[in-house]
């Protein structure tokens, strides 16, 4: 097939120009930076590659972040959106196959009406026990017929109901996975906004206390430029872990962004966010990195924490610039540590303009 041919070889020259960049670039051959590479080769995504053309003629290096990013925007979603695509053809060609089956079910059922109407009719005029035999033969025939349409309506029903509920979990895992941050598997920052908009709006109408915590690590960039970006990520994904070790049950616990972490405590206190921010610290400065291709000691991470406690009539943007300035304060106060809104440094700093 000379155009499958060409398709291929096609597909081989955007690999090559995908990879060809990463080599030249000195970036990382992972998965994700190929397919932005590629992506960029075949010149199919125009978004895309105008963002790409925006970093390459800004005439600095392409970062990691900034193919992250483009990812983030243009690939990761599309991905989703695909999914979602695929599994709506499904649905519909489900549903019309069981709008056929109750159309069919309907016609045979109306003309196993009329054969029984016919019957009557016949019966009434019927003299002979011949005549009886054929009309009693008749009526047999169509009942077989009718209940052999109703055991296959009853099977094809029965596929369709377990294609369905397959379809309703497989959409259930595409929900999740578009509010689940790849990389920590923590809720993603659009499963934060739909969360702290939830939780505020209970907070407001309850009443009862409610806490945000927000979390970031302390010269971070010094860690990625020393270590690498990858290596960086491991961290990422170990401060995710002392985050998610020490929240429990209803806590809800996400990647704002970055190296930010936001962590949403539903009927919570100060006194006990704070508890919550502290054993986080200090699971996280106790933990030893050590570098798993080398056995290299990369020698401890601190993670900064603010944390506010719900006021009513607090919005979201309100309870987060609260919390944001406790981490600035934090920030200021030396790094590794806590500062909740009512500690005196709180108030020693200007809010953070967003
Ligand atoms: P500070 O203590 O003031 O927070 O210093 P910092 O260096 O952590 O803060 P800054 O905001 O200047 O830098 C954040 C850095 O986090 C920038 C970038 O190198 C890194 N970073 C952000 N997102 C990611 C990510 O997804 N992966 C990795 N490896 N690093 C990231
Ligand atoms: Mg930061
Ligand atoms: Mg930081």
């Amino acid at each position: 097939m000379p155009e499958l041919d060409a398709d291929i070889d096609r597909s081989h020259s955007f690999g090559d120009l995908a990879f060809g960049q990463i080599k030249g670039r000195k970036l990382s051959a992972m998965p994700r930076n190929y397919e932005v590479w590629y992506t960029y080769a075949s010149g199919y995504h125009t978004e895309l590659s105008d963002a790409v053309n925006e970093v390459l003629s800004s005439r600095r290096a392409i970062a990691q972040d900034d193919l992250d990013r483009i990812y983030e925007a243009y690939l990761s979603q599309t991905r989703l959106t695909d999914k979602i695509d695929v599994f709506g053809d499904r649905v519909v060609d489900e549903i019309e196959h069981v709008m056929t089956m109750i159309d069919s079910a309907a016609g045979h059922a109306t003309a196993y009406g009329q054969d029984l109407a016919g019957a009557s009719a016949k019966l009434a005029t019927t003299g002979s026990t011949e005549g009886l035999r054929s009309i009693i033969e008749n009526l047999v025939r169509s009942t077989r017929e009718i209940e052999a349409n109703n055991k296959a309506l009853e099977q094809r029903l029965k596929a369709s109901r377990t294609e369905i509920k397959q379809l309703q979990e497989n959409l259930d895992a595409v929900r999740t996975e578009s509010l689940t941050d790849p990389l920590t598997s923590l809720g993603n920052r659009k499963f934060y906004d739909q969360a702290i908009s939830k939780s505020l709006a209970l907070a407001n109408k309850s009443g009862t206390p409610m806490a945000l915590l927000i979390s970031d690590i302390d010269h971070f960039k010094k860690f990625n430029d020393t270590f690498g970006h990858l290596t960086g990520d491991q961290v990422l994904r170990l401060v995710a872990l002392s985050v998610k070790q020490n929240v429990k049950g209803q806590d809800l616990a996400c990647r704002y962004g970055g190296e930010e972490f936001a962590i949403i405590l539903p009927d919570t206190t100060l006194r006990a966010a704070v508890t919550v921010a502290e054993h986080i610290r200090r699971a996280v400065m106790t933990k030893e990195l050590i570098k798993r291709s080398t056995s290299e000691n990369l020698g401890r991470i601190t993670v900064s924490l603010g944390v506010a406690a719900f006021r009513p009539g607090d919005t979201v943007a309100t309870l987060y610039e609260r919390a944001d300035r406790c981490l600035y304060a934090a920030k200021r106060n030396g790094r590794n540590r806590v500062i909740c809104e009512t500690d005196p440094e709180a108030d020693s700093v200007p809010a953070k303009v967003a």
